[in-house]
């Protein structure tokens, strides 16, 4: 098995399930950006035949440092090698937990060798999803969804469940959302958000990107696009559903009033080992549920006011083309300005919405589309950045 994107929430979360299950998974490569000492510790103590790191730089640190270990790991770095270890022959299961835009090539490689592919790194399914999906059937991959509410809903949906909900008796998914961290706030207090306040959320942990797209609800945004790709579905066949608990992770309705919804601690490694057991069960190091601590489940309707990134990425889905991968380019840069500073939290919405008006809506039905859309839209979202900020 691979991990990309090792070092990262989800890369450590499967490398602890792996770990508790010598006997089933052999590593055969693990990846990261820039983690060089992350990536060595993991490396020694899981052992994999391949490591890939960013740059040749820090690829030439972690060999040195390896070999004075004793390990014979063979080290590599760019994305060529990201994308050769995804499509690697020595390696049938591929966990696809690159964070953000970086992760589509390699993704998409896994796909094309047809391989188990566990996908975390939604962002790859919403820039390119038609041709994503076609990929995975033409390829014969087997895409098992990671986000915590994809897998939920795949788990409450039949095993065979393409070709539309309503053939197989469903009417609606219900997606749930923590709410953030934000839930509540008024758009005062919202304007003072620190990136420290956005990325502590109450339930999960995780990456500073998620997290601030989880506080914005751009997160649940793109698990809408991602919920659509994955199941088939149109965008008003998911409902949202605030539930702050986070202990149902979504659900789906059926034509006979029968509502299926899965639950469990708010874990990534349940859904993880769920991705690599299946169809088996597997233990996943998470406590047991205990429904009397929980006591009570509660439900609320999405602010989309306060929250408006939810209704952009309905728009995007329902523009269709190319309009996925201009809000996700958008939605990155943003973000990424907020992380530094240069843009407040409450302006990453405003500026998705100026990029989302200002790039025409393309065919997406071949990759390089999509990569032109996806940068075309950091550029023009860079360029409206300076005049937020001035
Ligand atoms: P993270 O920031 O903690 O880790 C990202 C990983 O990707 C790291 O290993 C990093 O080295 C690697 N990476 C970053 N930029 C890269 C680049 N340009 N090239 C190659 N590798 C790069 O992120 P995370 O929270 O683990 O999230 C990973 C993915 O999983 C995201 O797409 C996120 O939306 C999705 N996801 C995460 C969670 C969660 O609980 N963390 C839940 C659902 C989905
Ligand atoms: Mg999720």
């Amino acid at each position: 098995m691979t991990v990309l994107g090792a070092t990262g929430s989800i890369g450590r979360s499967t490398l602890d399930v792996i770990g508790r299950h010598p006997e089933r998974y052999r590593l055969h490569a693990l990846t990261a950006h820039r983690s060089r000492e992350t990536l060595r510790d993991q490396c020694l103590a899981h052992r994999p035949d391949i490591a890939v790191l960013g740059t040749e730089d820090d690829a030439a640190w972690l060999r040195a440092a390896l070999s004075d270990a004793g390990l014979d790991t063979e080290v590599r770095a760019g994305e060529a090698a990201l994308a050769e270890v995804a499509g690697s022959r020595d390696s049938d299961v591929v966990m696809a937990a690159i964070m953000g835009a970086a992760g589509l090539m390699p993704t998409l490689a896994a796909v094309r060798a047809g391989k188990r592919v566990l996908l975390a790194n939604k962002e790859a399914l919403v820039m390119s999803g038609a041709l994503f999906m076609d990929a995975v059937d033409r390829h014969g991959a087997v895409l098992l969804p990671i986000d915590s509410e994809h897998n939920a809903i795949y788990q409450c949906l039949p095993t065979e469940h393409r070709g539309g909900l309503t053939r197989h008796g469903v009417t609606q998914l219900l997606l749930t959302a923590s709410g953030g961290p934000f839930r509540g706030w008024s758009q005062a207090q919202l304007d003072e958000v620190t990136p420290e306040q956005a990325c502590a959320h109450p339930n999960w942990s995780m990456g500073r990107k998620i997290s601030v797209d989880s506080a914005t609800l751009m997160n649940k945004g793109l698990e809408l696009i991602e919920a659509c790709w994955l199941f088939d579905a149109r965008p008003e066949q998911i409902q949202v559903v605030v539930h702050p608990q986070s202990v149902i992770h979504s659900m789906a309705a059926y034509s006979d009033g029968s509502v299926i919804a899965q639950m469990g601690n708010p874990d990534m490694r349940t859904p993880i080992a769920h991705g690599l057991a299946w169809p088996e069960r597997i233990d996943a190091g998470v406590a047991p549920l205990d429904l009397f601590a929980v006591a009570r489940l509660d439900f609320e309707a999405p602010d989309e006011s306060r929250f408006p990134c939810l209704r952009l990425a309905r728009e995007a889905m329902a523009a269709g083309g190319t309009a996925p991968a201009t809000l996700n380019a958008a939605n990155e840069v943003a973000v990424a300005a907020f992380l530094e500073g240069r843009l407040k939290f409450a302006q990453i919405p405003a500026l998705v919405a100026v990029v989302c008006e200002a790039c025409e809506v393309q065919s997406a039905h071949t990759l390089e589309a999509v990569l032109a859309a996806d940068a075309t839209a950091r550029r023009v979202a860079e360029r409206e950045l300076s005049r937020f900020t001035s």
